[in-house]
């Protein structure tokens, strides 16, 4: 109500108001004064409208076109040059906001515009659609190139029309600085026979097409090469031994992401032909054709399938037990572990004490380890045994019985790799148990068991060679495993004949050799 009568006291005083300064506005006109019309507080501003940028340069070209007589013909060619403009822009447009986030180059075929009328001579023609060939997204930032569509031989031509072909969209070979000015020779250790090894130059690996180098950063010497070493594994000599090692990826491959260079990456250290039944399986470790490449080396060439970025938190020497680690999971991995179940680990060396931590993950409860070797059953205890027992000073047999009321474990893990030990391993195992061969006995052991007892207690036995699918699962698990402390020596390559004589005479659990100085 206030504001009513405010508006009624007010509004004829405002309307005498605007008629004075009407009056003074046009005697001031009369007088040849400035026109201060702006001031007028009944101004009325109309925005102004502004054409267009596009609309002005049609505006022009249309003025110039009927200046220049041209015709109406001119006319349509330009609105032809606008619209096949704009629609080309909005195309391209579209394509690169497609291609962003994508970490690989789409290939985008259009269709070449179809032919017809051309904008006549002397104006500027639309953008051929048919250009934009490639777009390649290097996310930040987004570039987009083009590939010319003239002037290319037909061969050029149909291979652009097919696309690059999968393993070869990006085809450069990458070397770190680092690397530059030395990639000459690789220094490699090879095993001669017996306990003898010579330190060796060969050629520098390539990167072949798929493949990456690795300068190997540690490679972890395995049981299995001391056997070698021993005449109990059938590998011939001369051989670059070491299938456990972790490295740094210094060049890459045709088609391989460079991403890739300069990280630290975990090795599958042999692969398959790809072709056989066993490599479809991902066994490659049963290919007849397996190809294994020995990481005794400061650099090895593997195919880009072979190398596992390191997960946080695991540094790459204890990386390079991921192998054995591997190995040990793929044979968990033939049963089910029961729920709670005992588990009874024969054997302190890194395959029994991998085993037990993994049992203990895939369910275990109670982890019970025997090991002649104090150090190694200090170990085990920080790696969470509930039981350590020394078979020198105990009855591994009366002790296994008395910790499990007479049945036996229900899996038994046999991990040294001595046919008398396994005969008598498989009697610790309870009725319906699980025994698992873990450590590798040499060539033609032949086993002294109660077939009998193994029928009628129906006990598993099962064992796993090799690595099988379970290295990325093992990489996974890795840094959770508490295994760094397993590492008990280090040697450069050069001392490598004593490094496999301190793993020989069964000192610490791993001995790792460092071709690349930490
Ligand atoms: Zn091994
Ligand atoms: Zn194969």
């Amino acid at each position: 109500m206030q504001e009513h009568l405010d508006q009624l006291v007010f509004a004829p005083s405002l309307a005498a108001r605007h008629a004075e300064m009407d009056g003074e506005l046009r005697r001031a006109r009369g007088r040849g004064v400035r026109d201060d019309a702006d001031q007028c507080p009944r101004l009325e501003v109309q925005p102004r409208t502004r054409p267009q940028r596009a609309e002005d340069r049609l505006g022009r070209q249309v003025d110039e076109l009927l200046h220049d007589w041209i015709g109406v013909r001119g006319l349509v060619d330009a609105l032809h040059v606008r619209v096949a403009e704009k629609l080309a822009t909005q195309l391209f447009a579209l394509l690169v906001h497609l291609a962003h986030g994508h970490d690989r180059p789409p290939w985008i075929r259009v269709a070449p515009r179809p032919a017809g009328p051309q904008p006549r001579d002397g104006l500027r023609r639309a953008p051929r659609i048919g250009k934009i060939g490639r777009i390649v997204c290097h996310s930040p930032p987004c570039r987009a190139r083009c590939t010319p569509s003239r002037g290319r031989s037909a061969s050029r031509r149909a291979a652009w029309e097919r696309g690059p072909r999968p393993e070869a969209r990006r085809s450069t070979v990458v070397a770190s600085p680092e690397d530059e000015g030395r990639l000459t020779d690789v220094r490699v250790a090879t095993w001669q026979g017996e306990s003898r090894f010579t330190l060796d130059d060969a050629p520098e690996p390539v990167a072949g097409p798929g493949q990456v180098v690795v300068a190997v950063h540690a490679a972890g010497i395995c049981g299995t090469d001391v056997h070698a070493t021993q005449g109990l594994f059938p590998w011939k000599p001369p051989l670059v031994l070491g299938h456990e090692y972790t490295g740094v990826v210094r060049a890459v491959g045709r088609g391989v992401s460079r991403s890739l260079v300069g990280r630290l990456v975990g090795c599958e250290p042999s692969y398959g032909c790809g072709k056989c039944a066993e490599c479809e399986a991902g066994r490659v470790s049963q290919c007849p054709q397996c190809v294994r490449v020995g990481g005794f080396a400061e650099r090895v060439a593997l195919p880009a399938r072979n190398v596992h970025p390191l997960p946080r938190g695991l540094d790459p020497v204890t990386a390079a037990m991921t192998e054995p680690a591997a190995c040990c999971l793929a044979g968990l991995e033939t049963f089910r572990m029961p729920r709670g179940a005992t588990v009874l680990v024969i054997g302190g060396g890194i395959m029994g004490l991998v085993t037990m931590v993994l049992a203990r993950r895939r369910g275990a409860r109670r982890l019970i380890l025997s090991d002649p070797i104090e150090e190694r059953r200090q170990i085990a205890r920080h790696l969470g045994a509930s039981m350590v027992i020394d078979p020198v000073h105990e009855n591994l047999r009366d002790k296994v019985m008395e910790l499990t009321g007479g049945r036996g474990a229900d899996v038994v893990c046999e991990a040294v790799g001595k046919p008398e030990l396994v005969a008598e391993a498989v009697g610790m195992t309870k009725p319906t148990g699980f025994f698992q061969l873990v450590g590798v006995n040499p060539k033609g052991s032949r086993l002294a068991l109660d077939l009998w007892d193994v029928h009628f207690r129906e006990i598993r036995i099962g064992g796993a060679f090799g690595r099988g699918t379970a290295y990325r699962r093992a990489l996974t698990l890795m840094p959770k495993l508490g295994l760094k402390r397993l590492v008990t020596a280090r040697f450069p390559l050069e001392q490598i004949g004593e490094a496999f004589a301190h793993a020989a005479a069964g000192h610490g659990v791993k001995t790792m050799i460092t071709p690349a100085k930490a």
